[in-house]
This record gives C-alpha cells, structure tokens and sequence, in this order.
C-alpha cells in the first residue's frame, strides 16, 4: 500500500503496523453455490489454490466472490499535537 499523506489534516494514513496485525485477510466464495474457502491471513495462494480446485471438482463453478480485507492506521504527522502527546505515552 502506498503511504498517503493529508498535510492539511497533519496526519498520514497508512498500513496497520501493530506487530500480529495481518497484512491482509484473504477469503473467496463461491457465487454458484456459495461455499467458502477458509480465509486466510498474508497469503493469497491458498485462496487461489481452493478456487481452482472447486470449479475443478464442480466443472459449472466458476464465478467468486474474492475478497481483500487490509487495515489501515492514521497516525500524527509532525506539527499535529497528538503527534507530542503520543510520544510521551498519553
Ligand atoms: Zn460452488
């Protein structure tokens, strides 16, 4: 993701940071018969992988609902006065 800054605003909007945070929730259903695949955090592949073996299993299966689930965090930018009271832990 690309960091955006609201100079105007004086804070940034950018990708949760938090250590544990995923990067992103991946999940996929299938819009035939609406079967899940089981989500899954950072990785896209597995996904993938299940998509490609339902339709393999149900040759009439192939539209899905893809899903990208990302969080986003907006901190203080410099010269923003909760920028000062989050560095002293307040
Ligand atoms: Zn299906």
């Amino acid at each position: 993701m690309t960091r955006s800054i609201i100079r105007a605003a004086q804070w940034t909007l950018g990708p949760e940071s938090t250590e544990g945070a995923p990067r992103g929730i991946y999940s996929a259903e299938c819009l035939t018969c609406g079967a899940q695949a089981q989500s899954t955090d950072n990785e896209r592949l597995p996904v993938e992988v299940w998509t490609l073996k339902h339709t393999g299993v149900n040759p009439t299966h192939r539209q899905f609902r893809a899903t990208a689930e990302t969080f986003w965090r907006v901190t203080p930018s410099n010269g923003n006065p909760y920028a000062e009271s989050d560095a002293q832990g307040a």
